[in-house]
C-alpha cells in the first residue's frame, strides 16, 4: 500500500553488474511495470516479498505470478530465491521509480490542469503511466512547476530516480491528545478518498486525536474546527507527521 519508502534494506537489493537498463528497457511490458511497482510497494511495507504476497497485491493467480517473476528474473529486474523471496535489483528499482514518477506527475496534471477530483486521478494515471515518453514527462513536469508531491501527498521520485523520505506514522498510531499534520493518504480506494475528503482529511490538514476507544474502536478526531469519528481501517491509510510542540491544543489547517 505504501510504495514510498526510500532507502531499501541492505538485503532487499542486489547489485547486478552488467545489467544495461537502456538495453533491457524496451522489453519491459506494462504488465511487468505493474509487477515491479508492486514489488517496490511491498518491499516498502517490510518483510520478504513472497509470490503469495505479490499475487494478493495484484489480484492475480499464483501460477501466473510465478511465471512473470521468472521472466523478470531473466531480464535481471528481480531475483527470486527460496529464502529471500522476490528481491528487486537496482535495474528493477529504477524502472519502478520511473513508472511511479509518471504516475504521480500525471495525477498532479489531471488534478491541477484538468480539474479532476482527487478520487478519480489514480485510475487514469494507472493506465497512462505506461505510455508517457521522456519528452512528455519533462514537458508536464515543467508546465506544473516541478511538483514534489502528488494530490494524495505521495512524493514524486526525481528524474534521477531518488525518492524522498516520508513519515510512516499513521493516524491510527497517534496517542490521545497528540496533534499532527496529514502528510499522505493512500490513493487506492476512490470511495475512501471521497469520504476522507468530505471530512477534510487531506494533506496539510492538522488533526488532533481526542479519544480512542479500545479494541480497534473508532477514533474521535478534531479536524480543523470540526469533530469527526472514523474507524481503524480509515485511520490506517492516513499518514501523519506529529507536531513537535507538545501539548499544542489547536488543530488549525497548515499549509505544506
Ligand atoms: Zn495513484
Amino acid at each position: 500500500m505504501r510504495g514510498i519508502m526510500e532507502s531499501a534494506e541492505p538485503t532487499s537489493q542486489r547489485e547486478t553488474p552488467g545489467t544495461d537498463v537502456a538495453e533491457v528497457r524496451p522489453r519491459i511490458t506494462p504488465a511487468m511495470e505493474d509487477y515491479l511497482k508492486a514489488v517496490y510497494r511491498l518491499n516498502a511495507d517490510g518483510g520478504p516479498v513472497t509470490t503469495q504476497r505479490l499475487a494478493d497485491e495484484l489480484g492475480i493467480s499464483g501460477p501466473s505470478v510465478t511465471n512473470m517473476v521468472k521472466r523478470l528474473d531473466e531480464l535481471k529486474m528481480l531475483q527470486h530465491t527460496r529464502y529471500h523471496g522476490v528481491v528487486m535489483t537496482k535495474a528493477g528499482e529504477r524502472v519502478a521509480l520511473e513508472v511511479l514518477r509518471h504516475h504521480r506527475l500525471l495525477e498532479v496534471y489531471l488534478a491541477e490542469s484538468l480539474g479532476y477530483p482527487w478520487d478519480e486521478v489514480h485510475e487514469e494515471a494507472e493506465r497512462l503511466e505506461h505510455l508517457l515518453s521522456d519528452k512528455l514527462e519533462r514537458s508536464i513536469d515543467r508546465a506544473l512547476g516541478h511538483p514534489t508531491f502528488d494530490p494524495h501527498g505521495a512524493p514524486i521520485p526525481t528524474a534521477e530516480g531518488e525518492m524522498p523520505a516520508l513519515s510512516n506514522r499513521r493516524l491510527s498510531d497517534l496517542a490521545v491528545g497528540e496533534v499532527a499534520t496529514v502528510e499522505q493518504v493512500s490513493d487506492r480506494d476512490p470511495e475512501q478518498l471521497r469520504y476522507l475528503g468530505s471530512l477534510g482529511l487531506i494533506p496539510g490538514q492538522r488533526v488532533q486525536l481526542r479519544e480512542r476507544l479500545p479494541f480497534e474502536g473508532p477514533f474521535r478526531l478534531l479536524v480543523g474546527a470540526e469533530e469527526h469519528v472514523i474507524g481503524a481501517p480509515l485511520a490506517r491509510i492516513v499518514y501523519v507527521v506529529v507536531d513537535n510542540a507538545a501539548g499544542a491544543d489547536s488543530a488549525e489547517p497548515a499549509g505544506r
